[in-house]
């Protein structure tokens, strides 16, 4: 199943992504059917989800009033109400090689606030204050039950809701600036809308194997990553056994997996795509707020970090 939330009537509403064509027909969950849950994960656990997305399917494939193509709607993030969004640095043997860094030996995380959810399609704001912001494609995983110390015999799957897609953006020069004045650089990663997520929210059954999936990043239409989650340090068990071990994982949390090697920066106007698989593919606008007079200050080039 993959779910999404739109924007409509001035509410965010759950909604399901229906196969259509080459993209997706978007049906609201009410229009499936009034009494279903209106969060996603309430609705992944119904035991009656697969006739709701067979009755979904009906009414995309008819063009029902009420579906949408996918171009029509205005995405939200496609999670919510999380505790709290881990994410991952160095979680890709190359990524870390590339900015110099040794691959550590242990997960290596930061934390990024809500404020910086954004929907697929959202435009992306640069304040005045910084001077570069880099894409960063990731795979999400999202917590699907509260996880305390969870064993190594145990199905880290039993734990996992679904799948998506973010854009780590990070204000690169912010972040080179901290870590060469050993400070700590969570600025860089959490001004407003820098964790861009979505389109969809997908179901563990739609991915039969999240450790196999092809990861592209294109920045108006050019290839700047390109990669496969096989590729991880620290597998999606083994992140789930660490991080559980130490912080209780809640139902809704949000894990953003890594990002490969090839992070660049975005110029102004520039448009990122994260294309991961069968999951989605993420696309979002970047717009500098005073514009972009003096070039990347500090030297700073493509691919360098
Ligand atoms: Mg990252």
């Amino acid at each position: 199943m993959r779910l999404c939330y739109i924007h409509l009537a001035g509410e965010q509403r759950l909604a399901i992504g229906c196969p259509d064509g080459a993209g997706y027909r978007v049906v609201p969950v009410e229009l499936v059917d009034p009494s279903a849950p209106r969060d996603a994960l309430d609705l992944l656990e119904r035991a009656d989800r697969a006739e709701l997305a067979a009755k979904a399917a009906e009414l995309a494939a008819a063009r029902a009033e009420g579906t949408f193509a996918e171009e029509e709607v205005t995405f939200a993030p496609a999670v919510r109400g999380m505790s709290k969004i881990v994410c991952l640095a160095l979680n890709y043997r190359a990524h870390a090689e590339e900015g110099g860094f040794t691959p550590p030996e242990r997960p290596v995380i930061f934390l990024k606030g809500p404020n910086t959810l954004a929907g697929h399609g959202a435009e992306i704001s640069v304040p005045p204050a910084t001077r570069r912001i880099d894409h960063e494609g990731e795979l999400v995983v999202v917590v699907g039950r509260r996880i305390r110390n969870l064993g190594a015999g145990e199905d880290w799957r039993t734990a996992v809701a679904g799948y998506s897609v973010m854009n780590d953006l990070t204000a690169r020069d912010f972040q080179l600036a901290d870590i060469e004045a050993r400070h700590p650089w969570d600025l860089s990663k959490s001004i407003d809308g820098y964790g861009p997520v979505g389109p969809w929210l997908v179901s563990p059954d739609e991915v039969p194997d999240p450790q196999d999936l092809e990861l592209e990043v294109r920045v108006d239409g050019e290839i700047r990553q390109r990669s496969s989650t096989s590729k991880m340090i620290f597998g999606m068990g083994e992140l789930l056994r660490r991080l559980s071990a130490l912080m209780t994982l809640e139902r809704g949390d949000v894990i953003a997996t890594g990002t490969p090697d090839g992070i660049g920066p975005v110029p102004d106007g520039g448009t990122v795509e994260v294309r991961i698989g069968t999951v989605g593919t993420l696309r979002n606008r970047v717009r500098f707020e005073h514009g972009f007079e003096h070039g990347f200050e500090h030297g700073f080039e493509h691919g360098e970090s």
